[in-house]
């Protein structure tokens, strides 16, 4: 969807912020070698994810949508050692894969993952909040749902993070519910009082509500 200048600035600003070790290029790549879906985000979006936890000193984070782990590595990297993340996955195959990379990139003993759907994880996980940090990427039609559950459980000062905000430009002109989803999603960010919303233009779009 970028189109060519962004996508030089983008891969250029990546290049010299989201600088990827062995664990995350293997991350990286791990869904071409399991026959999942290539849908991580970008390294740009890892880098600004982990950004904004380091902004407002996250110690305990929630990501729902944990596919092979490779946004879970830059977030568990941005906490400190006795910090915390939950991550839901509803698919077994995907969280084993996620599990190897989080051993692979030492981060383990700091994250949990949650395998089953993300709205009943959500409802036990309630009990372990205040959050400070929600990132979403799951199933988007759920997003709604997701970001009522985060305005709800934040800390004031905690960040709502969510991805493909933009749905490769199809946001704009919606081809069916998953982008009718988005545009209703973004529509009550921007209108919930209880968060300062906003999308922040890297990549696919990452939507973001800081908690008052
Ligand atoms: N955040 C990951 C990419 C997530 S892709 C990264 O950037 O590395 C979306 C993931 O959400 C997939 O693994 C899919 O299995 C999972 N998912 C989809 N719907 C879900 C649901 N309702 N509950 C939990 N996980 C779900
Ligand atoms: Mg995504």
């Amino acid at each position: 969807m970028l189109d060519d200048t962004r996508q030089q600035f983008e891969d250029y600003i990546a290049d010299l912020f989201a600088v990827e070790d062995d664990a995350l290029k293997l991350a990286h790549d791990a869904p071409d070698y399991h026959d999942m879906p290539q849908i991580n985000v970008k390294p740009q979006d890892g880098a600004l994810l982990a950004w904004l936890m380091r902004s407002i000193g996250a110690r305990k984070a929630v990501e729902l949508g944990t596919l092979a782990g490779y946004s879970g590595i830059w977030m568990a990297r941005a906490l400190p050692d006795d910090g915390k993340l939950y991550t839901v996955e509803a698919s077994s195959k995907h969280a084993e894969v996620a599990h190897a990379s989080f051993v692979r990139a030492g981060v383990e003993l700091r994250v949990e993952i949650l395998r089953g759907d993300a709205l009943q994880m959500l409802d036990k996980l309630a009990a372990q909040g205040p959050f400070d940090f929600v990132f979403i990427d799951a199933d988007k039609r759920s997003y709604a749902a997701y970001l009522a559950w985060a305005a709800e459980h934040l800390r004031p000062g905690g960040i709502v993070a969510a991805h493909n905000a933009y749905r490769g430009g199809h946001v704009l002109n919606p081809r069916g519910e998953d982008d009718q989803a988005m545009r209703e999603f973004l529509a009550a960010l921007a209108s919930d009082d209880r968060l300062h919303g906003l999308v922040i233009p890297m990549g696919d779009g990452m939507a973001v509500g800081l908690k008052k």
